[in-house]
């Protein structure tokens, strides 16, 4: 495989751009090697600037739900570019996609659109904090809510990737009011409440974490969440970036039957254009500017191109209840055929499973928490994920990230990706 176009693209870009791209991760940093740069895509594949093909397994870091550049996005949006990208003022596509939201995600009664889900998890806090009167919220080891301040302490994702989990720049000031607590551990919640009485606004996480490899809350977890934000007085907010609209059509809070008093969106949301949403119980929503006196906006925020295409991608969603089947079909394939190459050549590494998402991790502990996803050998990953990706096959560029499977992967194509798995197995341990 020859990328001799992306090579000196990457060159060139290190001249213009911090590293080279516009979201870390992206530099394959953690994996080693020139990050690919991508001239379409189409379906399960992406094709690159040297005109490589790869079956993508990120799917943009979740939103090509549908597969990339589905015709029904694609019209929705060439339809709505006639008319203009953007007035800065209400319109009918904004009240559909909102109904329809509220219809589709237990905890939404009402919402706000914004630009991203970085936005979402901001201004979900500083609601919660305007309708409790509080200041402090609990956050979780490894979970990752974005990049805004309050988020980037023992946050994951790039920010594990790169290292820098607690990111310079953060005021103590602000640090101080975000309270850490290990996943899957209710016992720890209740020593951060006890110790911290009538100051927690809120209790943010992702129900089921994808930002420190994939992770799956213990059974009763999530429920004990819910009784202990309710004696609490504590806003319990589901930051459901990766999961909404993927895990089911209600998200991770339908799957696991546990609502939550607030819910973050973005991702599968925009259809692949930049949207992220938040919404939740109508009195808490109705503290959000103009109702009530917190304050949030967006110049673009609701802008009309962006929710034509976001509003297509939910209504397919909604009316074929198949697509949630067949996500789950393609998983459970992959996992399998990804669990008896492990058997085959007796390896015990972890696969943590659920729905549409996966991660592998280079370890043989049970992953529950980020202690456990820090035992992943990181080295062999890179090792893996090269062999991968020179047998076409495009995964996340770091362990710590789940894997998003889309609706356009056959089972041919499956077929392919796994004998890639194996023969990337066997490079990657020196079998
Ligand atoms: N929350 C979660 C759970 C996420 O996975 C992400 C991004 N991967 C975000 C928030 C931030 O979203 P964005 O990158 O759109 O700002």
């Amino acid at each position: 495989m020859q990328i001799n176009k992306s090579k000196s693209l990457f060159e060139k870009a290190q001249d213009f751009i911090p590293g080279g791209v516009n979201s870390p991760v992206r530099a394959f940093r953690a994996v080693g090697g020139n990050p690919i740069f991508i001239e379409r895509a189409e379906g399960a594949h992406i094709y690159d600037a040297d005109g490589n093909s790869y079956i993508e397994l990120i799917n943009s870091w979740g939103p090509m739900i549908l597969g990339h550049n589905h015709p029904m996005i694609k019209e929705a949006v060439i339809k709505a570019m006639e008319n203009g990208t953007s007035f800065g003022a209400p319109t009918a596509r904004e009240v559909e996609i909102a109904e329809l939201i509220t219809k589709m995600v237990p905890s939404v009664e009402k919402v706000r659109m914004v630009n991203s889900g970085t936005e979402a998890t901001m201004s979900a806090i500083r609601v919660a904090r305007g309708y409790t009167g509080r200041d402090k919220f609990i956050k979780m080891e490894g979970h990752y809510h974005g990049h805004g301040d309050s988020f980037l302490i023992a946050a994951g994702s790039g920010a594990i990737t790169m290292g820098n989990p607690d990111s310079p720049g953060v005021t103590k000031g602000t640090a101080k009011d975000t309270l850490l607590a290990p996943y899957n551990d209710l016992e720890a919640i209740e020593q951060l409440i006890s110790a911290n009485k009538g100051e927690i606004a809120a209790l943010i996480l992702e129900p089921v974490p994808g930002n420190m490899g994939l992770v799956l809350p213990k059974a009763g977890y999530l429920e004990g969440l819910r009784k202990i934000c309710d004696r609490e007085g504590i806003v319990l907010i589901f930051d459901e970036v990766m999961t909404g609209f993927r895990l089911a059509k209600g998200g991770a809070q339908e799957r696991f039957g546990v609502v939550p008093d607030m819910t973050t969106l973005g991702k599968i949301i925009g259809g692949g254009m930049p949207v992220g949403a938040y919404g939740g119980k109508k009195e808490i929503m109705e503290f959000v500017s103009p109702a009530g006196p917190v304050y949030q906006a967006g110049t673009l925020s609701g802008n009309p191109i962006a929710m034509a295409a976001g509003l297509a991608m939910l209504k397919h969603l909604d009316s074929n209840d198949e697509v949630y089947k067949e996500l789950d079909a393609i998983g459970g394939k992959l996992v399998k055929g990804i669990k008896s190459s492990l058997l085959k050549y007796q390896l015990d590494f972890s696969i943590n499973h659920v729905g549409s998402m996966y991660s592998l991790f280079f370890t043989n502990q049970e992953i529950v928490d980020f202690e456990t996803a820090k035992q992943s050998d990181t080295a062999v990953f890179g090792k893996y994920f090269q062999a991968m990706l020179q047998r076409g096959v495009y995964l996340a560029p770091s362990q710590f990230e789940s894997l998003f499977l889309s609706t356009a992967l056959t089972d041919h194509l499956i077929e392919q990706i796994l004998t890639a798995h194996e023969e990337s197995l066997i490079q990657a341990l020196g079998l």
